[in-house]
Order: C-alpha cells, then structure tokens, then sequence
C-alpha cells in the first residue's frame, strides 16, 4: 500500500493511512474543490469523489467494490455517507485529540455539531433488564455463566409489560429490552411474543430496541418482524487480539460471528447499535482510536460505548492492578463520545449508564460532550441488584419512578430538554432509507 506522498500528490489534506490515493484531476465548483480519486488498496481499485470544503477533505461518494478490511462486503453507501454529516478523520488525527489536555475544546466543538445536527433533545429510552441469565463468560462481566454468587432472574411477562406501559404512560417514547444472551428457540420465540404484546398494550406507539445478543439470522427477523426496530451490539473491541483477551476463544465467543450479527443487523434494516468499553486492560490509545474508526466503518447509527468498571467476581478482575485510573477512564469516554460526535454528525449516542458509576453527574457531562439518549432504568427495583454488569452500577435501590424524576431535573439543570412521547430515531438511519 501506498500512503504520504501520495496523498499529497492527489492534493488531499486528509488521509486515514489505509488508502493510497493517486492521479487526481481537479476543478471549481460553487466555490468548492472536487477531487476525484482512484483509490487503490492492497486489494481493490474504485472511483471516488471528494469534496475540499473550507480545508478539510471530505468523502462524499464511493463508486464500484468496497472490500472493507473487517470484511463489511456491503454497498459503498454504507461506508460513506454525505459527506456534510461526516468529518473525515485520520486514526491519526483521532489519537491526538484522545491525547490532547484540551477536554473542554474537544466537548464545546462536539456540542457545537450536535446542536447543529441533531439539537439538544434529550431522548429517553427506558430499561428493562428482563433477564440476567446468560450462556457466555465474558471475562469481564459480572451475568458470566461462572458467576455463581449471582441470583437469577427472569422478569414474566406482566412485569416487563408493566414497565413497558409506564414508560408509555411517562411518555418516554421507547423502551430498550436487554438481557444476557440466550440462545435457544423457546427464548428466541418469548421475546417475539413479547413484543407483540408491548406493541398492543401501548397502541404502538413505543419504539422498541433490543439488546439480547448474538442470535441467529432467523430470529432477529422474527424480533424484527415483531415490532423491534433498534439493536444494540457492542463490539466491545474492534482488535481481534484484544478481543480474545476479555472473552474464552471459543465458538461462543467468535470475534467474527460479533461482526456477522452486526452484518445480519443491518441487512435485515434494524437501526442498529453499537460500542466500545473503554480503558480495558491490555487496551491501548491506537486500539481506541481503531475503534472510532471501526464504527464509522461499519456506518453504525447510534452508538453505547462506556469505561470498563471491573467486578470482583470475573477473571478480569485480576488485572485491575494494571487499570488506568477510573478518573482516566471516564475523561477517555468521554473524548470518545466527543470525537465521535465529529465524527458522525447525526448519530445518535448514548450517555451510557457506566460513566455515572465513575462521576455522580457523568450521564449529563457526556451530554455535553455530545450525546442525546439517556436511558433511565425501569427495571422492577428488586431485580436490579442482581443486574450487576459492574461494580457500583447506579440507581439499583430506586424506584422508576424516583429515576425519572432524578434525570429530568439533571437534564434540565444542564440546559437540555426531553424528547417526550418522541422516538428520537436516529437521524443518521432515516437520512441513508
Ligand atoms: N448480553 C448482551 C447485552 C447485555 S451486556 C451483550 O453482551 O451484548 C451490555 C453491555 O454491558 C456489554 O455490551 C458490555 O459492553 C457492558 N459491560 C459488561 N460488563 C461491563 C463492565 N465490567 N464494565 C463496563 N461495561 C460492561
Ligand atoms: Fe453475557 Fe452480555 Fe455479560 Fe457477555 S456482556 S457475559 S454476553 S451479559
């Protein structure tokens, strides 16, 4: 692969280092520069267009195979959208802003775009955690199959029903159904009727995520079929290697199986979801910034990435030793958030419930830094001990109602206002149908 002077040869101020770009021809158009390149990588050639607006190249459209390196074989559209909602940034790019001291520049400029793109609504999406039984070992996380100090649960069908209606009732337009991973027909065929049942008793009027797992093909269909329309996924790391040191290397865990049910996500039109932990053990700076740069790859409309909290009761734990500072951690997701936000003008992002274990008001300061969704927890009040994830998981010993009440007056006292009775789909997903 060619990079550097070639770049500079096709008059690119930008370059993420993956590509080589060569012979351009250049001309004036409304004031704008149009660049069209061919791009050659190790394995493919194609035509491309970039737009140079105020100094900064821009994607704007692929033409021809996109052999993406994570094997993502979908249409160039799904790796480059307008431009105008994209800021092309270099992994190189991203690790100087993920270095840099300058927090409060990195979040007024965060902010900024997402003002202008997706407003200061706040969506609410309410939490059920219907279940904590699970059939994986993530070596991280406290539902692992080997945690055996864990109660059980699983919520019936009239509790999880119930909060679905109070969430309607509140008017918080969706709810999000997450659960460890289970993968057997009786589950898969539980939730389907589930979801009937929720879109029914709330005249359909509640957007329903998902956030179950990998399954198979066939049963996110059904799901999809059944009313959910958004999914959750994280890639947890986008670095193989490290992959397979937060999870078994075994079937179950198939870093490349976490990218098929991404792949089967897409095709089958759910908005989908999906994230990173931050500040893992083993984990680097590059393998954060790769991970940006894997989730505008794969073109994800909305993202739930987090700092790693560690839990006594997982093999993970022995290595807390070797952990950056929570502080460290936090401030780093937050970057994440931020650049992210640059990154992909209106997606919609999370302000994950993980960063309000580490800093009391963490979920309102990821707003700043340029998320839009808060997740309120409606979990029945005596399960939520037994969902620990994490260690000091906030909010277990309240009410739905306290939390509601809680996150209102915290959205507001930071200047923002809630999306009642509002999906809140992500703009990113509407603009490419
Ligand atoms: N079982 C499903 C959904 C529930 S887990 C799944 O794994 O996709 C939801 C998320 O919790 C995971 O994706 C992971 O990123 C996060 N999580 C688990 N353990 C964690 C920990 N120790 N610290 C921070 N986040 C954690
Ligand atoms: Fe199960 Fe999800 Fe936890 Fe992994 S992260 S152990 S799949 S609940």
């Amino acid at each position: 692969m060619v990079s550097g002077p070639e770049c500079s040869k096709a008059r690119l101020t930008k370059c993420d280092g993956r590509f080589a770009y060569s012979h351009s021809k250049t001309y004036n158009n409304n004031q704008k520069t149009k660049y069209t390149n061919r791009i050659l990588d190790n394995k493919s050639v194609f035509n491309i267009s970039i737009w140079k607006v105020g100094g900064v190249a821009q994607l704007v459209r692929a033409h021809g195979s996109y052999p993406c390196c994570r094997g993502f074989k979908s249409p160039p559209r799904y790796h480059f959208s307008s431009s105008k909602f994209m800021t092309h940034l270099s992994k190189q790019e991203i690790v100087k802003l993920l270095t840099s001291k300058d927090n409060d520049t990195l979040y007024k400029r965060a902010y900024e775009i997402k003002k202008q793109n997706v407003g200061t609504k706040v969506y609410f999406r309410g939490l059920i955690e219907f279940s904590n039984i699970c059939s994986k070992n993530c070596f991280y996380c406290g539902l692992r199959r080997d945690n055996k100090k864990l109660n059980r649960y699983e919520i019936s069908d009239e509790e999880v029903l119930g909060a679905a209606k109070l969430a309607w009732e509140s008017k918080y337009g969706s709810i999000v159904l997450q659960s460890g991973e289970i993968c057997r027909p009786k589950f898969s065929s539980r939730i389907m009727e589930l979801l009937k049942k929720i879109k029914s008793a709330t005249n359909n009027e509640l957007g329903i995520t998902l956030s179950c797992g990998e399954q198979s093909e066939e049963t996110y269909r059904q799901w999809f079929a059944a009313g959910a329309h958004r999914y959750l996924l994280r890639i947890e790391t986008s670095n193989k290697e490290l992959y397979y040191k937060i999870h078994p290397k075994d079937k179950e865990h198939s870093f490349e199986s976490r990218i098929d049910a991404l792949k089967s996500l897409k095709k089958l039109g759910f908005q989908v979801g999906s994230g990173i932990m931050v500040g893992l053990p083993f984990q680097t700076i590059e393998n954060i910034a790769d991970d940006l740069v894997f989730l505008r790859d794969i073109d994800c409309d909305m993202v739930g990435l987090g700092p790693y909290v560690e839990h006594s009761n997982t093999p993970l734990y022995k290595e807390r030793a070797n952990l950056m500072p929570k502080q460290e951690r936090f401030d780093l997701a937050l970057k994440c958030i931020a650049i992210l936000r640059i990154m992909m003008k209106d997606i919609n992002i999370a302000a994950a419930t993980a960063l309000q274990a580490i800093d009391e008001e963490g979920r309102e300061k990821a707003l700043l830094a340029g998320a839009n969704i808060i997740m309120p927890n409606l979990t029945p009040t005596k399960y939520r001990s037994d969902y620990l994830l994490y260690e000091d998981k906030p909010c277990i010993n309240e009410g739905a109602l306290q939390c509601k009440g809680c996150l209102e007056n915290r959205v507001k006292k930071y200047g923002e206002t809630i999306g009642y009775g509002e999906w809140g789909d992500s703009k990113h997903f509407l603009k490419r149908k």
